[in-house]
This record gives C-alpha cells, sequence and structure tokens, in this order.
C-alpha cells in the first residue's frame, strides 16, 4: 500500500505535506525526465510548495513549464496542447485552506492512483541530482487559460449561446474558477453576475465544496435576479454544481445525469461512472442504449477505464465529468458550458423533469481493517450465494431494479459504509437496514 498516495495524489495539512516531502515526491516524478507541467490553485501555502515541486523536478533533470494559478482542468487540457509527459497540480480540491495536495497526471491525461504512487514512492529511495549542467530548464506560459477557454468554445453552439442572452449567476468560491469562469462566460455572450470571483486561498466566501449548505447565497441570487441558472465550483474548478431557474440544488449525481443526456443525445457510446453514483445514470444510458461501466471510486479508475476502453463520457457523484473530447480531466467548465448550450432549448427544471428521481440513505458501521474485510466478503458471499446482479470493483454494490445498495469499506477511517438508493426514502431505509442485518 503506498505510503503517501491516497485515491488522488498525496493530500495533507501543510505541516504534513511540508516542503521537504513535496520536493522528494517530485524529485521520484521528475526521474523519467522529459517536460513537466506545474501549477497550483490559489491557497496560501501554493507558492511554497510550487516552489518545492519545481525545484525537485529541476534538480533531476526534468524540464517544467510553470502555468502558475489555473485551474486543475486547464492545467490537465494543457498536457496535450503543450505536448508534455504530465503535469504536477498543488490543490487540496474542495478540501478547507489549510489542507493542499500534490495531483500527479500521466501524459495521457490519467491522474495517477495510489497504485502507481506507491511505485513513484519507491522511487524516492534512489534520488540522483542531475550533473551541475544537465538541470531541468524552467519556462513560463502564461496563455494555458485562453488556450483552455478556445477549446472549449469549438466544443458548444458559440452562436447559439449569444443569440439566447442568458442570465447565469457564477459562484467561484474564490478559487481558481475566478481566473477562467467569468471570462469564459462574458465571451459566450451570457449576462454574468458573479459571486466570491477574487481569488483568495482563505475561502472566505464560502467553505470550498459547493453542498447544498454551502451555496446559499447562491440559491438567494439566482432568485432575487430572475436567473436563468446558477453554477457554483470547488477551489480547483473540477467539480461544478447547478442551480436551476426556481433556486432548486442540483446534486452531483443530477449534473453527472443531465450531461451524460446532452452528450448521448449526439453521439452514441458507453457511460463509464464509479460504484457510488447513483442509478439515475444507468436509466439515462438505457434511455439511450447506452452501457454504464463501472470503476472503482476515485478519479484515477474512471480516467483508467476510458483509457482501457473508449466510451463518450465519464463521471462521478460529486459533479466531476469527464468529456474525453477535451481531456480526460473532470472539466467544471466544460460542463458549465454544455449547461449554457443546454438552456437554449430548455429551462433547467425542465431538462431535469426528464431524469428520474430517487432517495439515498447513508448508516455506517465501526470496523477495524480485519472486520471491513469480514464484512465485505459476507455482502460478496450473500449476493453469489442469491445470483443477485452485483459488482464488486471497490466493495460491493448490489443492482436491482429500482434501486440499489453498496457495502464499502471506508479507505481512510475505521468504517464500513452502508449506501442505499430507491425511489422513496422508505424503501431506501429499508434496503439499508437490510444490508446492515446481513452483515452484522
Ligand atoms: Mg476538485
Amino acid at each position: 500500500m503506498a505510503k503517501y498516495f491516497g485515491t488522488n495524489g498525496v493530500r495533507g495539512l501543510f505541516n504534513e505535506l511540508g516542503p521537504e516531502l513535496t520536493l522528494k515526491i517530485a524529485q521520484a516524478v521528475g526521474l523519467k525526465k522529459g517536460k513537466m507541467l506545474v501549477a497550483r490553485d490559489c491557497r496560501l501555502t501554493g507558492p511554497v510548495l510550487s516552489a518545492s515541486v519545481v525545484a525537485g523536478l529541476s534538480s533531476v533533470g526534468c524540464d517544467v513549464i510553470e502555468l502558475g494559478i489555473v485551474s486543475a482542468p486547464t492545467a490537465e487540457y494543457m498536457i496535450k496542447k503543450l505536448k508534455t509527459d504530465g503535469c504536477m497540480i498543488i490543490t487540496a480540491s474542495h478540501n478547507p485552506p489549510e489542507w493542499n495536495a500534490i495531483k500527479v497526471v500521466d501524459k495521457d491525461g490519467v491522474a495517477i492512483s495510489s497504485e502507481r504512487g506507491e511505485k513513484i514512492e519507491k522511487l524516492m529511495e534512489k534520488i540522483e541530482l542531475a550533473k551541475w549542467d544537465k538541470t531541468g530548464k524552467i519556462s513560463y506560459y502564461d496563455r494555458a487559460t485562453a488556450d483552455h477557454i478556445d477549446a472549449i468554445k469549438k466544443l458548444v453552439d458559440t452562436e447559439k449561446i449569444n443569440k439566447r442572452k442568458l442570465k447565469i449567476v457564477l459562484d467561484c468560491g474564490n478559487g481558481t474558477a475566478s481566473v477562467i469562469a467569468p471570462r469564459l462566460f462574458k465571451e459566450l455572450g451570457i449576462e454574468i453576475i458573479t459571486l466570491n470571483s477574487h481569488m483568495d486561498g482563505r475561502f472566505p466566501g464560502r467553505p470550498s465544496e459547493p453542498t447544498k449548505a454551502n451555496v446559499g447565497e447562491l440559491i438567494a441570487a439566482v432568485e432575487s435576479s430572475k436567473a436563468d441558472a446558477g453554477i457554483a465550483w470547488d477551489a480547483d474548478g473540477d467539480r461544478v454544481i447547478f442551480v436551476d431557474e426556481k433556486g432548486g440544488y442540483v446534486i452531483g449525481d443530477n449534473v453527472y445525469a443531465l450531461s451524460a443526456m446532452w452528450k448521448l443525445a449526439k453521439e452514441k457510446g458507453d457511460v463509464v461512472t464509479t460504484i457510488a453514483t447513483s442509478k439515475v445514470i444507468e436509466d439515462v444510458a438505457a434511455k439511450f442504449g447506452s452501457k454504464v461501466r463501472y470503476t472503482a471510486i476515485g478519479a484515477p479508475y474512471l480516467c483508467e477505464e476510458m483509457i482501457k476502453k473508449p466510451a463518450v463520457i465519464g463521471g462521478e457523484e460529486v459533479g466531476g465529468v469527464i468529456w474525453p473530447e477535451l481531456s480526460l480531466a473532470k472539466d467544471g467548465f466544460l460542463t458549465a458550458a454544455k449547461l449554457a448550450e443546454a438552456l437554449c432549448e430548455k429551462k433547467l427544471s425542465e431538462w431535469l423533469s426528464e431524469i428520474p428521481e430517487y432517495h439515498n440513505v447513508k448508516m455506517k458501521i465501526n470496523a477495524d481493517e480485519e472486520r471491513k474485510k469480514k464484512i465485505v466478503k459476507k455482502v460478496l458471499e450473500h449476493a453469489k450465494k442469491n445470483k443477485l446482479n452485483f459488482v464488486d470493483v471497490d466493495g460491493v454494490r448490489v443492482n436491482m431494479k429500482n434501486a440499489w445498495v453498496i457495502v464499502r469499506a471506508s479507505g481512510t477511517e475505521n468504517y464500513v459504509r452502508i449506501f442505499a438508493e430507491a425511489k422513496t426514502k422508505e424503501e431506501a431505509e429499508k434496503l439499508a437496514e437490510e444490508y446492515k442485518k446481513i452483515v452484522s
């Protein structure tokens, strides 16, 4: 098991991550030489950790192109555009401001999972500095956001959007969305009202995670301004949530379901998602005759699956959508631009009425490592014995006609989580209770 790499990079408080560990990780990544992009979000610890990453890469002979403060999907898009061997992004995504993380993405745009991170960690023991005349070159590129905006505009009907004269409220959460979202939407000819759109690594406007509780100001602004929609991102801009014209909060699952619906209407193919995603994705896919392929939880696994076998769209339950025609990053800005395009046809609440509604229930059971394994094994045996329709890529998910339940060990805490989804709250509760009994 990896010592430092979690599901998506090395994450921690500043004193845990620190400049020394960050330098060593970058050196290990840089040993393969080549050319790497380095980008960061606006957290206060970003400059020092970014300096460590740049020093680490260059010290072992890897060239560096610094992109400065840009969104994560911008940095990931630039890998292909600038033909580099990957990128390192200093961002703790939606986590509180005292956190930070080092995210590593390879040349194909695939984020490094914990399994691949383990290999990098082994190299940390074998660091060899480059000779004095072979250290990596360090250069700067300041057009990344402009390039990303241009690429997004090529993938939506800009003329149609421009004509429709939409009004949209953007809540940038004081994160990197501030550098791209207002500019993108202005260029699309949309009237915008912005909230928290100045970057501040303390996230003073609202916590970075765009949960319903955290975007109350956005909901109120959509209602009072009679806007067509509201949009909010997390600090690195890969996650996005919507608010409809009536002030209704659209959860991440439904952001993905809408995106899949818009995409599948234009292009047939498989849909990839994690085993924690709502059944609404299966329902949307079924409508278009598409197959859903499930992966373990974590963006790297989605990317790996999409590289292995083509898919038209990928995504996860928190509102991260991958549009492979642009990159394998979860791109909160292309997703937002696709919303603007869809709003030219119908109101957001009308789009939402086309997707089924589900209710869910979450439970957790205390369990140490050993008990976690036993519980998951028990559910797997139950599913096999009763010939249930199940997926066991990460815990066990049992799919039923109008419901599903997953029993999964937490990767970081001493819990086994039970998550059930059904057409009504009562059915979901019954299902979760049933599985709690099976495992205890
Ligand atoms: Mg994020």
